[in-house]
């Protein structure tokens, strides 16, 4: 077939190169794709955002045909260049096979007006500790002030015909740039000035809009892939391939999506995929491809090929495949190779998994996409800095069975903020959601790893938020009967003069300013500890301070023997009695509330109405009326 690419120019017999795009959130990836494409993807998808995995075949034949202004040495000795159209590096994590990148290549978009933003920095990471090779695109060169747009020119030809202050704003945002990735510890140079090329990274400018410099980019693409990588490019029998989606494909039942890095795949051939119900053995009914210079998602008739050569994105229609798992390695058998020991060797990689999973059963449900950007998920949330325990995961859409395991575990544990689940890429099912809904289990949903997170940790937060409103404040005041001990902490003979004596009540002394001293941590009454004191009785209690950052306030320094100890009310404190209402007995509630109820309780007729407005006032800072 032409697409597969047997017509190379050489005898090296080299399959094409795979690339995929990365960078940061709108410097042109989709764009830049979709103008070496000549489609219009980026239109069609919400937001503009690419959040699908396809891939691009260009042939070399219209690869040279789109260098050619170039007049370069552009012998191709690649049958073509298989380009993934992925929205960021979620999409690369998804790209390994058998421990290893399946692309050979990245572009790291840069906006040329941005320069190196936090998502290009965790880009340049991923793919550094990938040991993924990579060319940087400074896209957008035709928002430079004054830019003369040169069609599909090369970008020198194209600098030629700008004026000076083009040239020279473009100068000062190219040193910038190479500033910033020095400051990340990488070299980089513009690529037409690149002597180096195994030490420095090359910049290629380019505008996805009007073209220019694109021709570069494709041609430095095959030149450095076919020069440095002539092992990894050379063709082998052995067939690595990996599973992207899985997807109902009309007039061909389930069918899989896959990257076909090397190797050959022919109908009929036996292959063995990873399954969510263990190892699938199943027979290959129809290899399927786009036309060439179109998308893999583009709708349509597919060509149908009786076997196809690496690398190419390929449909595999076969019977069994709806469990397959995305993200997955998939393995051909081979006359020598021993059935049970594939099996084995696809299901080993859902091991890396279940390393994460709490041992307790403790933590929220975690969903991706693929495999790949499940394990990044799930590292994301054991490191360090997040820290969030997991309790089960699943790959691909939301259902509602999922969401029914989640609602089971949250009536045994009863931990709310566990009956989460944090969906990362993928559809959630309208069942799946309306079964959340009653069942009172919260599902967050994001394609990016540290929005998810985000969106669950204010959620948590809030929870925390919300159970510190729930600690009531009983009313009381204390009389001080003498000092055991003055400090650190604070232990005293009291009265309770009024209210109720409760542990955890916090303290304070209005006639020196308001003053807090603490919070009572035990109580104990003739040696005895007790957890509340009645009005009238006379207990010892222990005070400690609140705020572990500041020095405790002193007795007999800061506040001494015939001062009043009053409970310190605050307004959240306030609307936490009143949920508790119904706890309170008749004399607590009047004195808490006042005897006409909480909302506004009349001025004087609760003791307590007094000193709560004026601890009230103090909290908000305001000017205490003098007595
Ligand atoms: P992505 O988020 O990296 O995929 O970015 P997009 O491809 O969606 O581009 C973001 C925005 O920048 C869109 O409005 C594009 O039309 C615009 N854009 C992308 N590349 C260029 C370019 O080279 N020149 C100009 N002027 N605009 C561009």
């Amino acid at each position: 077939i032409e697409d597969g690419g047997v017509v190379s120019e050489s005898d090296k017999n080299l399959r094409s190169p795979i690339c995929c795009v990365m960078g940061h959130v709108d410097s042109g990836k989709t764009k830049l794709l979709d103008f070496i494409r000549g489609t219009n993807v980026q239109k069609g998808e919400a937001g503009g955002i690419t959040q699908q995995i396809g891939a691009t075949y260009f042939p070399a034949g219209k690869l040279r045909e789109m260098t050619k202004g170039l007049k370069a040495d552009a012998r191709l000795e690649v049958p073509g260049l298989l380009v993934i159209d992925t929205p960021g590096h979620q999409s690369f994590t998804n790209l390994r096979s058998r421990g290893s990148n399946l692309c050979d290549i990245a572009i790291l978009v840069v906006d040329i007006m941005h320069g190196v933003k936090d998502r290009t920095i965790e880009s340049l990471d991923l793919l550094r500790r990938n040991g993924a090779d990579f060319i940087v695109a400074l896209n957008k060169v035709d928002r430079l002030y004054g830019w003369k747009t040169c069609g599909n020119a090369p970008i020198v030809e194209a600098m030629k015909v700008q004026s000076r202050d083009v040239r020279d704003e473009f100068e000062r945002r190219v040193s910038g740039i190479i500033g910033q990735f020095e400051k990340q510890g990488l070299s980089t140079e513009l690529y037409y000035k690149n002597y180096d090329v195994r030490e420095v990274t090359s910049l290629v400018p380019t505008s996805a809009m009007t073209g220019e410099g694109i021709p570069d980019l494709l041609l430095l693409l095959v030149q450095r892939t076919q020069r440095t990588m002539v092992e990894k490019l050379t063709f082998s029998n052995q067939v690595r391939c990996t599973v992207l989606e899985v997807k109902v494909v009309e007039g061909h039942g389930t069918a899989i999506d896959v990257v076909l890095a090397n190797g050959v795949l022919r109908e009929g051939d036996q292959i063995v995929v990873c399954g969510q119900q263990g190892a699938i053995v199943t027979t290959i009914r129809a290899l399927l491809t786009p036309y060439p210079m179109r998308e893999i998602r583009v709708k349509g008739a597919y060509q149908q090929h009786k076997e196809i050569r690496a690398a190419q994105c390929i449909k595999i229609a076969a019977h069994g495949l709806e469990h397959a798992i995305p993200g997955t390695c998939l393995y051909a058998m081979g006359p020598d190779d021993n059935l049970e020991a594939l099996k084995n060797s696809v299901m080993e990689e859902m091991e890396s998994v279940s390393g994460h999973i709490d041992k307790a059963g403790e933590g929220v449900y975690v969903q991706a996409s693929t495999l790949g950007s499940l394990e990044a998920f799930l590292e994301y949330l054991k490191s360090k800095e997040v820290n969030v325990k997991v309790s089960g995961v699943g790959i691909g859409p939301l259902h509602k069975k999922d969401v029914m395991k989640v609602s089971a575990m949250l009536e045994k544990k009863r931990t709310i903020k566990y009956a989460s689940i944090l969906a990362f890429d993928v559809k959630v099912t309208p069942e799946a959601e309306e079964y959340a809904e009653k069942s009172g289990v919260k599902i967050f949903t994001s394609d990016v790893i540290y929005q998810l997170y985000q969106q669950f940790k204010a959620y948590v937060d809030s929870l925390i938020k919300e159970e510190k409103k729930e600690e009531a404040v009983f009313p009381c005041v204390l009389t001080i009967l003498r000092d055991f001990r003055r400090r650190n902490p604070i232990i005293l003979g009291v009265k309770v003069h009024e209210g109720i004596l409760k542990v955890g009540t916090p303290l304070f002394i209005p006639s020196r300013n308001f003053i807090d001293i603490g919070r009572i941590a035990t109580i104990e009454d003739n040696g005895k500890q007790v957890q509340s004191a009645k009005k009238g009785e006379e207990v010892a209690i222990k005070i400690v301070g609140t705020n572990p950052e500041e020095q405790q306030k002193v007795f007999g320094r800061h506040f001494a023997i015939h001062d009043e100890l009053v409970s310190h009310i605050t307004p959240t404190s306030i609307d936490a009695l009143n949920h508790q209402q119904h706890t309170l007995s008749e004399d607590e509630r009047k004195l808490a509330v006042g005897p006409d109820g909480p909302d506004p309780p009349a001025q004087g007729s609760c003791m307590f109405y007094k000193l709560m407005v004026a601890s009230i006032l103090q909290d908000k800072k305001l000017k205490i009326p003098k007595k």
